[in-house]
């Protein structure tokens, strides 16, 4: 007879498991918090980006959509090896050695793409944001090149009508609320009064970025008050029934993903508005300005590296200044740089023709200090480096106690502008451990039978940062992985 599972969410690595345990022969019951409007958690607020190990541009064929459109034959896709997806890893560990998850990460990822592919999800190569052209070639910089066609809404579709293609059901609305276990061994779950009895149990729920009390008590007091640029659904719950059937947190509690975003957003992500205007509350063009906090101080050099490897970082930044926000200010020689989403209609800022007139107009900041930081900045910058935005241009103050390292040009033409910023919290790195098959180890690092995890809830894969694209392949990594291991069993 073939094993029950029930799998807890319907983001990606709900779906991947849930497509892995049919496969594998069992008969899946999807439970999802959500109505179908919000159903797919952030999965669906993704722009669909997977980071994977190829070794030419060979490998990506098969997972394209249109094999056969004509710019692949002018498109230089390189390599990405497993060597430099770990070094890239590595970039974000603090000096901690590769850990045995993102070891699995980097390993399955290539397989678990084509495997993707074997269900019909394909993919389109990101031409706009990851390569450039070059003598009439498409030449990709990054290692990241392909998203899921139509982005996070297109992966959650597709992996849907290949859950469901191969049998699985679906019901929204309904939160799991409590695990059901008898002798140690997980039976099944709890939606509000009812039991539904299961040979084992996959949470894929997410993390609990969208917890101000989880955000509080693991990350700290600061993280009440950080916006949540995905969804409200993550409220960290298959984390807290795990613990309490005795599962072992595992992983950097005190980690996440957060960028500055506008202080004035809705405190959750939107998937109403369209895809591209759904990134526009992020601001992240601070390396062409300076960021002041209430004190009219500045509190990180915004210069020290290019944006990929600081924006991550900078949310968490501006959440721990006092009163949890920020102005970002700018003079009109990089108008032009400012990316889309300092122009969104929605973007909110103030202007002034010069300096002295902006400075109060900065609702929370002490203005004689902040007219001091100004000051002393425009007197420090090296005039004699040239401004290269796009080069580590070396262009940096000189003499300041916190220096700006690149790109840092006087704050010298009108009209100057600021943007008023707060931390956006994307999603939470502390999780639980689980084994080759996805069980959910216990506190004495035995597996709890009948509980698996995968997605947002697994530990140990990200440290202070990662590499773009990654999230949602270690989700489809260990979800495949806990699919497998819940049918098997
Ligand atoms: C704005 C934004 C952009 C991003 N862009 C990218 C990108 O381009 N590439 C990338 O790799 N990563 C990206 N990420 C990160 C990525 O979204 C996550 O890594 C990934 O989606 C996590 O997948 P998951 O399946 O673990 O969680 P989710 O997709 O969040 O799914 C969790 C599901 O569980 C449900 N749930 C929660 N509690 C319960 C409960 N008690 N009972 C039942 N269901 C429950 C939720 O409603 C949700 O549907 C982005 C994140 C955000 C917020």
């Amino acid at each position: 007879m073939s094993k029950q599972v029930i799998v807890v969410g319907s983001g990606n690595a709900a779906l991947c498991a849930g497509i892995a345990a049919l496969e594998a022969g069992a008969q899946v019951l999807m439970l999802e918090k959500a109505g179908p409007d919000l159903a797919g958690g952030n999965t669906k607020y993704t722009a669909g980006a997977m980071r994977f190990a190829y070794d030419s541009g060979a490998d990506l064929k098969p997972l394209l959509r249109d094999p056969d459109d004509p710019r692949l034959l002018r498109t230089e896709f390189g390599s990405y090896t497993q060597d430099k997806f770990g070094a890239d890893l590595l970039g974000f560990n603090d000096g901690r050695p590769l850990s045995p998850e993102q070891d699995k990460l980097i390993r399955r990822s290539g397989e678990t793409m084509q495997w993707l592919a074997q269900h019909d999800v394909t993919f389109e190569p990101i031409y706009s944001r990851q390569s450039f052209e070059k003598d009439g070639r498409f030449v990709f910089w990054g290692g990241l090149t392909l998203a899921a066609d139509n982005e996070g809404v297109g992966l959650f579709d597709m992996e849907m009508a290949a859950f469901r293609r191969l049998g699985g059901t679906v019901r929204f609305d309904s939160a799991v609320t409590g695990l059901v276990q008898d002798n140690g061994k997980i039976t099944g779950v709890r939606v509000g009064d009812t039991e539904i009895a299961a040979d084992a149990v996959i949470l894929a729920s997410g993390g609990f970025e969208a917890s101000a009390d989880m955000r509080v008590k693991h990350i700290g007091p600061d993280w009440a008050e950080a916006k949540v640029r995905g969804t409200p659904m993550n409220t960290g719950d298959g984390l807290v029934m795990a613990v309490e059937a005795g599962a072992q947190e595992y992983g950097l509690y005190g980690g996440c993903h957060a960028t500055p975003m506008d202080l004035h957003m809705a405190n959750y992500g939107n998937l109403d508005l369209p895809h591209g205007d759904r990134k526009n509350y992020r601001k992240i063009c601070y390396f062409l300005g300076l960021m002041l906090n209430a004190r009219g101080a500045r509190f990180v050099d915004e210069g020290i590296n290019f944006r990929n490897y600081t924006y991550a970082q900078f949310g968490r930044a501006v959440l721990e200044q006092p009163g949890h926000f920020a102005w970002q200010v700018f003079d009109a020689k990089v108008f032009d740089l400012l990316y889309g989403e300092y122009h969104f209609h929605d973007a909110h800022f103030v202007e002034a023709d010069t300096l002295e007139a902006l400075i109060p107009m900065l609702d929370g900041v002490d203005a004689v200090a902040a007219r001091r930081t100004l000051e002393a900045f425009n007197a420090a910058v090296d005039d004699q480096t040239e401004f290269d935005p796009t080069i580590l241009d070396g262009k940096g103050t000189i003499g300041l106690p916190l220096a700006k390292s690149n790109w840092a040009q006087r704050l010298d033409q009108g009209p100057f502008r600021a943007y008023p910023v707060t931390g956006g919290i994307t999603f939470t790195y502390g999780g639980l451990k689980v084994d080759d098959a996805g069980a959910v180890m216990d506190r004495a690092d035995a597996p709890i039978p009948g509980l698996y995890a995968c997605g947002e809830l697994v530990g140990g894969v990200f440290y202070n940062g990662y590499p773009g694209g990654s999230g949602l392949t270690s989700g489809a990594v260990f979800g495949r992985q806990a699919g497998y291991g819940a049918a098997r069993a």
